[in-house]
């Protein structure tokens, strides 16, 4: 593992009254090509212990709702067995994270934790730090294992576009291909510590939960590593030729990554690996790759620069740039033709028939192709009485029913339409100098009616 990825936050004392190493698993849900598990079994048998990998379900989660939980509960479930079998305690726990692992650490030699980029997933790892950094026994480690490179060494600053983080990460990005294999543990004992729940039933599970129902889970898409390893072989042999032609939401040649990237479920520096094979194989060609990377290193990892140096990334008078803030009050008072509400998005029922598509397409699905996302937002600008309602309503539309929603790539890609890492355009009226969409360039650039006849049959 690069050393980079390792934040070492406190050494402890050995003592032999401790029984375990714990290592929490959040933001990165899997076996597979996961630095911070890696670490920890490293840690374990360091110290000849066992190890107790805890994962903390807290039904208060920001936004979550029964499609994600579900989506995420089927990763988990498929984690569990295998760290089963890899002599690894897996136990699952409902409650607040940072109440529950307090529970856990007095018993810890160690403390591994991954790490999270959002408010409340460096708000939680804090307080857990400063609930034991007295603790004279315990070590504590996180470890990036969500991107090719770690956030803070790609970039010290908030980062104005792809354009200026691209360099810096192409520069790098190869030091960080440093997964080779797991290693084994030694000490597999079986430790008696209760789960709240065994997983085997995942619906008896969210019947049992206080979450938010609303939003049913996706008969579409399931979670786990194993779909995610399978479609993205698909993407490899059946999609990628014409991944150059992704933008066209009328063809289906994306990877279906995101939903899993948001959950850890698969780690990009996996697919990164798989690329580079595919490439040296000949399975793949220079610019189906070239483009992808594009997509899964620059334009993702530039999501988590925003997070994490931008403070307050999801509230509107922070998201975006000071030209971008100058367009929308000088364009606030414009005459708008149509203005909908939640209710009118929720329920298709705009003038505009891609729109509607696109909207079916998030509801009944939990995604929205790339481009759709795009037109999406801009609609919901367009039809908005001011750019600060069009941002909660996109940003809370996009939370609720993407299974990919409430990642760094939902604030920036939210904040992306209204001028964030984008450009200055020529001006026009409601829009100022914020990028326009319309159906017209739908209709030039892609069979959309194709687009709009598969969402109609969903
Ligand atoms: C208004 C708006 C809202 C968005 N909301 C989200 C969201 O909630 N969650 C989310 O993960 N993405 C979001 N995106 C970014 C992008 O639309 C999705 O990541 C992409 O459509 C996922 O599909 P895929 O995995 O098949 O993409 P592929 O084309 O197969 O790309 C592979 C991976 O590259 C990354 N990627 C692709 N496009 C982008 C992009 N434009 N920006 C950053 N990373 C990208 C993703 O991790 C993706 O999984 C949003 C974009 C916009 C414009």
């Amino acid at each position: 593992m690069n050393k980079n990825r390792l934040l070492h936050l406190k050494d402890g004392k050995i003592n032999d009254d401790r029984k375990y190493v714990l290592y929490w698993m959040q933001q990165s849900q899997r076996v597979h090509y996961n630095h911070a598990l890696n670490h920890a079994i490293k840690m374990a048998n360091l110290y000849q212990l066992p190890l107790v990998c805890l994962f903390v379900l807290d039904d208060t989660y920001p936004e979550a709702n029964e499609r994600s939980y579900a989506f995420m509960l089927e990763g988990l479930k498929e984690v569990k067995l295998l760290l089963e079998k890899l002599g690894i305690n897996f136990i699952f726990k409902l409650g607040k994270p940072e109440e529950v692992i307090k529970t856990f650490l007095k018993d810890a030699q160690a403390l591994i934790m991954d790490r999270g980029y959002l408010r409340h997933q460096r708000a939680w790892r804090k307080k857990i730090y400063q609930f034991i950094k007295d603790d004279e026994s315990i070590t504590i480690d996180m470890i990036d294992t969500d991107l090719i490179v770690p956030v803070h060494i790609a970039s010290q600053k908030v980062e104005y576009g792809a354009y200026t983080l691209r360099p810096k990460l192409k520069k790098i990005f190869l030091e960080y291909r440093d997964f080779s294999k797991l290693e084994v543990l030694n000490n597999k004992s079986v430790l008696n510590i209760k789960s709240d729940h065994d997983l085997n039933d995942i619906n008896a599970l969210l019947n049992q939960i206080n979450i938010d129902k609303s939003v049913k889970k996706s008969l579409y898409y399931h979670g786990g590593y194993s779909f995610a390893s399978k479609l993205f072989s698909i993407f490899i042999s059946d999609k990628s030729d014409d991944y150059p032609e992704s933008s066209d939401p009328s063809k289906d040649v994306t990877s279906l990554m995101s939903m899993y990237l948001h959950f850890g479920q698969i780690s990009s520096l996996e697919l990164l690996e798989r690329l580079f094979l595919a490439l040296n194989q000949g399975q793949i060609k220079g610019d189906s790759f070239d483009q992808y990377i594009e997509q899964l290193l620059v334009r993702r990892e530039l999501a988590f620069n925003f997070v994490f140096y931008q403070e307050n990334y999801d509230r509107f008078e922070s998201m975006t740039e000071s030209w971008a803030y100058q367009t929308m009050k000088a364009h606030e008072l414009d005459h708008k033709e149509y203005l909908y509400d939640i209710h009118d998005y929720e329920s298709f029922k705009t003038h505009d028939i891609y729109f509607n598509a696109a909207m079916k397409q998030m509801v009944i699905t939990g995604y929205m192709h790339n481009y759709m996302r795009m037109y999406w937002a801009k609609k919901i600008i367009e039809w908005s009485p001011s750019f600060e309602v069009a941002y909660k309503n996109t940003l809370y539309l996009n939370n609720k029913y993407f299974i990919d929603g409430r990642d760094p790539n939902s604030y920036t890609g939210v904040a992306w339409c209204f001028g964030k890492h984008d450009r200055a355009w020529t001006e026009r009226t409601i829009f100022g100098k914020l990028r326009y969409m319309n159906d017209k360039g739908l209709e030039r650039k892609f069979n959309i009616m194709s687009y709009v006849e598969k969402m109609n049959e969903l």
